[in-house]
């Protein structure tokens, strides 16, 4: 069997989930399992309606773009079935309860924002069983097990396999449908983090010994830049699961970074394609070697280089290394690159406010803290001379590190 997974906005609209359809039906229409994603920027306006809810602000316009989005999908897709508009009316009914729950706010938050993903989910599900294809709904909470990590929830990995197991002998026959990003804990919903559906996909493909995982997207494939800034970027045909994962790691947003290491273990294999060109090869995800790679770049904006400098003439030790470390770690910021001299240790993480704001205020107790923001991390990936130059030598340049296969640069662009 294989597992297919399809983002957003390859679910935005009508006509965008009757490709997805055709898409279906072009493969062997049963022993398939799909997960999907909230249809288009739903996630976004369900934290925004979360957030009012809780802080007891008016929703009434953000809850109403909400039900007229998929409302007006339900219309276009000529879905009229009363027992489905009834459930449907009843889970726009449910976000105002769920949200009013009593409860810390990530966990509020889990409740109401993984219904995006159940209302997409029945919509493509109700289309699907009209265009005769043999689809089932399954609640991915029944059977992708979580703790209760809210909003960032660890997979159980034994309780899912055992649960996963279960879909094997309908998937004989059907196509499952289910949510990205979702799981359960005992009786509570729970997230795995935003953009957590190719995870999603990764999980019930390993539980479920697939074939093959293909994510669905906008793009050709995997490419060695973004192509709305550097147009002359190429697609792979195939890449190392190792590069794959790096790309992930230094900011590449093409897959979830979660999503590489469990199909590694299980070898199997990651295609990415194009759902507005099926016919393209895309990119195949597996054990490879390649010997020759062209050079990879990934951009990663909205940088902030904070400098740590020793106050008393002395040099820059382990032990204050680790104290800053330590105070990183306590805050929950991740470094992206960094460097040390003789008085000062400086690194550069993603700027969020007010997050990064009170990092630096915790280190400017034993340090002098310099910072700067609106950066770009640029890594270039099995350079050659000529990306080499040309990027290390480009004005603005703050911080550079190199190693054999891999540069980094961070510019005021
Ligand atoms: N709908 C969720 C999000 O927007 C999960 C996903 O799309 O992967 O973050
Ligand atoms: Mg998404």
């Amino acid at each position: 069997m294989k597992v297919f997974k399809f983002g957003g906005a390859s679910i935005k609209s009508a006509a965008a989930i009757k490709n997805v359809a055709t898409i279906v039906q072009q493969f062997e229409a049963n022993r398939l399992l799909i997960v999907v994603s909230a249809m288009g920027k739903t996630t976004n306006a369900l934290e925004r309606f979360v957030w009012q809810a809780y802080n007891h602000q008016n929703y009434t316009s953000t809850l109403q773009e909400i039900v007229d989005y998929h409302t007006l999908i339900i219309e276009q897709l000529g879905i009229n079935s009363p027992a489905f508009i009834t459930r449907i009316l009843n889970q726009f009914e449910n976000l105002k309860t769920t949200a009013s729950q009593p409860g810390a706010y990530d966990f509020v938050y889990d409740q109401v924002v993984s219904q995006g993903e159940i209302l997409s989910s029945l919509i493509v599900n109700e289309f699907f069983i009209q265009q005769g294809i043999p689809s089932v709904w399954v609640d991915a909470r029944q059977y992708l097990q979580t703790d209760n990590t809210w909003r960032e929830a660890k997979v159980n990995w034994e309780q899912s396999q055992a649960k996963i197991e279960g879909l094997k002998k309908p998937l004989q026959g059907k196509v499952i449908i289910t949510q990205g990003f979702i799981g359960g804990s005992e009786t509570k919903t729970t997230t795995l983090g935003r953009d957590g559906s190719d995870y999603s996909a990764a999980i019930f493909a390993t539980c479920l010994a697939a074939e093959s995982v293909t994510i669905w997207k906008d793009v050709p494939g995997v490419m060695s830049a973004d192509p709305k800034r550097l147009p002359n970027a190429v697609v792979f045909d195939e890449l190392p699961y190792q590069e794959a994962a790096e790309m992930t790691y230094y900011g590449a947003s093409v897959i979830h970074p979660k999503t590489i290491k469990p199909l590694a273990n299980a070898n199997i294999p990651l295609l990415v394609k194009n759902f507005d060109d099926p016919t393209l090869p895309g990119t195949r995800i597996h054990r490879c070697k390649i010997y020759k790679l062209p050079p990879l770049i990934v951009f990663k904006d909205n940088q902030c280089l904070i400098s740590c400098k020793v106050t008393d003439y002395s040099f820059v030790n382990e032990q204050q290394m680790g104290h800053i470390l330590t105070t990183l770690s306590q805050h929950d910021v991740h470094i992206n690159v960094m460097q040390n001299s003789a008085i000062t240790f400086s690194f550069c993480v993603d700027y969020r406010e007010p997050k990064t704001l009170h990092l630096i205020e915790a280190l400017s107790k034993n340090f002098e803290v310099y910072y700067n923001t609106g950066l770009t991390l640029i890594t270039i990936k099995n350079y050659d001379n000529s990306t080499f130059n040309a990027y290390r030598n480009q004005p603005g340049v703050l911080l550079e590190q190199s190693s054999r296969s891999t540069l980094q640069v961070l510019v005021r662009l």
